[in-house]
């Protein structure tokens, strides 16, 4: 490496020959490297132009690090990009570090619990001309690009390939309808998406899972998808389940907690309907993921009286693989 000339953050800055346009969420290094190649300039030598701070080094890549910047290295970057400061800061993901003079920036190591941080999808990449490796702060909570209809690469696997989801265009359906969810469910849906992950993920662990109708449905896609991650494969009932528990928060005891609610029966009838389960007996199997959830110790308080009641009628109904026809809302078996 070449001497580093001390001082390099004072000299007054201009706006770069070649204007690199931000990737919405893209990371500060992400971008400052872009904007080095781009102008065939060296990273490091644009981060002496930043402010202050310990120098780039080979070993810190893009899927390994991100740079903070105080207020006045972020202005800095600004001018070196040709765009003003407001604009640019609300596309990039910028992390900030100490306030004050003199222009800083510091260097953050991800932790694994960083799980967001993905490559954009190679046709965004192509739409942004990007020839260089880029990362992004993923919009959405799962790794889909859902503009073109791909899987995106995590951070953690650099040398991985985004794929196309049309081959399974359920997956994109669902994500169509999550879309909308969520400007709908603001409240409620990132809750409810949590829940419903963590039964669909329970439901590959467990005996009768494994053997069940929806289990069959993911290893099909599995099949046509192969590389894509389980989460993805999946997705389609995680959110049939996460659009029953916005609708219904009560479950999750979130916003308020209503003094009463629906009987286990009900939610595994409703459950059966969003998953469009075929065979809606699966759901009464002991150690059934959907069953084993309703018999959770967190539930609501107003849960077990109706848990030691069940609603005969319905479970004959699942029992005989049939979904009971309910109302669309418990709502009216709410409150006193
Ligand atoms: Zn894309």
């Amino acid at each position: 490496m070449w001497p580093r000339a001390d001082g390099d953050w004072k000299c007054d800055l201009r706006r770069l020959p070649v204007q690199v346009r931000p990737l919405p969420g893209e990371l500060v290094f992400s971008y400052l490297h872009r904007l080095g190649r781009a102008n065939r300039t060296g990273t490091s030598l644009l981060l002496d132009h930043l402010g202050k701070g310990a120098p780039w080094m080979i070993d810190k890549h893009i899927h390994s690090y991100d740079l903070e910047l105080n207020e006045h290295a972020f202005f800095r970057l600004s001018l070196l990009s040709g765009y003003y400061e407001d604009p640019l800061r609300r596309v990039l993901h910028v992390r900030r570090t100490r306030k004050g003079w003199p222009p800083a920036y510091a260097w953050h190591r991800f932790t694994h619990t960083e799980n967001d941080l993905v490559r954009p999808c190679s046709h965004c990449a192509a739409r942004y001309d990007i020839q260089a490796l880029a990362m992004v702060k993923r919009a959405s909570l799962l790794p889909v690009c859902l503009r073109h209809g791909r899987t995106l690469v995590p951070r953690t696997e650099p040398r991985a390939v985004d794929q196309s989801l049309h081959p399974t265009p359920e997956i994109l359906t669902a994500w169509r309808r999550f879309t909308i969810l969520r400007r709908r469910r603001r409240d409620t849906v990132t809750t409810a998406f949590e829940a419903a992950s963590t039964i669909t993920s329970d439901w590959t662990r467990s005996k009768s899972g494994r053997t069940d109708h929806i289990a069959e449905r993911w290893r099909a896609r599995a099949v046509l998808l192969p590389t894509v991650a389980s989460d993805v494969i999946r997705s389609p009932e995680t959110i049939a389940l996460t659009t029953l528990f916005a609708r219904h928060p009560e479950l999750l005891r979130v916003p308020r907690m209503p003094s009463r609610g629906p009987t286990p029966m009900v939610f595994l009838a409703h459950a059966a309907r969003y998953l469009d389960h075929p065979e809606p007996r699966r759901l009464l199997d002991q150690g059934s993921p959907l069953l084993r959830w309703t018999q959770g110790t967190d539930m609501p308080a107003w849960w077990w009286p109706n848990a030691h009641e069940p609603d005969r009628s319905i479970y004959s109904a699942l029992k005989s693989n049939t979904i009971p026809v309910l109302h669309r809302s418990w709502a009216p078996r709410l409150g006193n």
